[in-house]
């Protein structure tokens, strides 16, 4: 048994329960689900290189956002269990398929199962792992990784308290990402790449503009610009918002982002002179989403 999902306190939300009898917030028990484990050509260009990243996507999780795009499986339950084995093995899967690096989609609320496999994997898993995550977190669960993370993917999603309320369930959610990028930075360091331009360890921070949301995005982009100095973190943003699961539920959600709104965001990272990237508006749809599994498939 794993000590920690006894009394579960992996994520700000601090439950307190033993996920061996029940699930948390989050929805999971104390076996590892995934829903997907394939090459993905999709991330930043650092990431995903010629090869594709070997992502793996982790069902359930601490947040539900309202507009989540993977909601089949962050909200409604889709994915097959491993057992830590069974992860390491598909780690080395991927590995083996020539991905790039083992991308961790959605890891928090399965740290200790993941450690578990990382470290049955040992040596023979040679590329960097990448933990990918919605930002929510504890120091007290990123202390546990120890060395075996290089690279850290982490949203930033809003500074104003009561919008990650209202779309997350978190009012905390900014007084938690933020310390939580602070301790990423401190771990992996500034970003490093390889002769081949593939990130090696670093922490590039991403953040979705939301629409009717731009004066939320530049406050955040003020709080890096105040906090980070060009060369300690990049920043990649994102305007590919579509709405989809509950996000009809909120009037000022019902569209994409406009150009004016996504530029304005632009101006302000390029302001404060982050390396990073500015995905193309014409991504913006629901093409992005890739096929969930219920079932072990591979
Ligand atoms: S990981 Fe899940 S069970 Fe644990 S504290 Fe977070 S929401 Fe609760």
């Amino acid at each position: 048994m794993i000590e920690e999902l006894k009394n579960c306190r992996l994520c700000p939300r601090k439950c307190g329960i033993n996920r061996y009898e029940k699930k948390g917030f989050c929805g999971e028990n104390a076996q590892v689900r995934i829903a997907r484990a394939e090459l993905h050509f999709w991330e930043e260009p650092c990431i995903s290189g010629t090869n594709g990243s070997g992502t793996v996507f982790f069902s359930g999780c601490c947040l539900k956002c309202c507009f989540c795009q993977n909601y089949e499986i962050s909200a409604e339950g889709k994915g097959f269990p491993l057992t830590e084995n069974e992860l390491a093995e598909t780690f080395l899967r991927l590995q083996n398929m020539g991905a790039h690096n083992i991308n961790l989609v959605n890891p928090t609320h399965f740290v200790p199962n993941i450690i578990k496999a990382l470290d049955i994997c040992g040596e023979s898993l040679k590329i960097p792992v990448v933990y990918n995550s919605g930002g929510y977190e504890n120091d007290e669960t990123l202390d546990l990784l120890g060395s075996r993370v290089k690279i850290f993917l982490p949203d930033l999603k809003y500074c104003d308290s009561e919008i990650s309320m209202k779309y997350s369930h978190a009012k905390d959610y900014f007084e938690q990402a933020g310390q939580a990028i602070k301790k990423m930075t401190a771990i992996a360091g500034k970003p490093r790449f390889d002769e081949n331009g593939l990130m090696t360890s670093g922490v590039i921070i991403r953040h979705l503009v939301l629409p009717s949301h731009r004066k939320d995005s530049i406050r955040l982009m003020d709080w890096l610009g105040e906090n980070f100095a060009p060369d300690e973190i990049m920043v990649s943003l994102m305007s590919q918002f579509t709405p989809v699961y509950q996000a009809f539920n909120f009037k000022e959600l019902c569209r994409k982002t406009s150009t004016f709104e996504y530029n304005t965001v632009i101006d302000t990272v390029n302001k404060y002179g982050f390396d990073g990237f500015i995905q193309s508006r014409t991504s913006a749809d629901k093409d992005f989403i890739p096929e969930f599994f219920d079932e072990k498939y591979y």
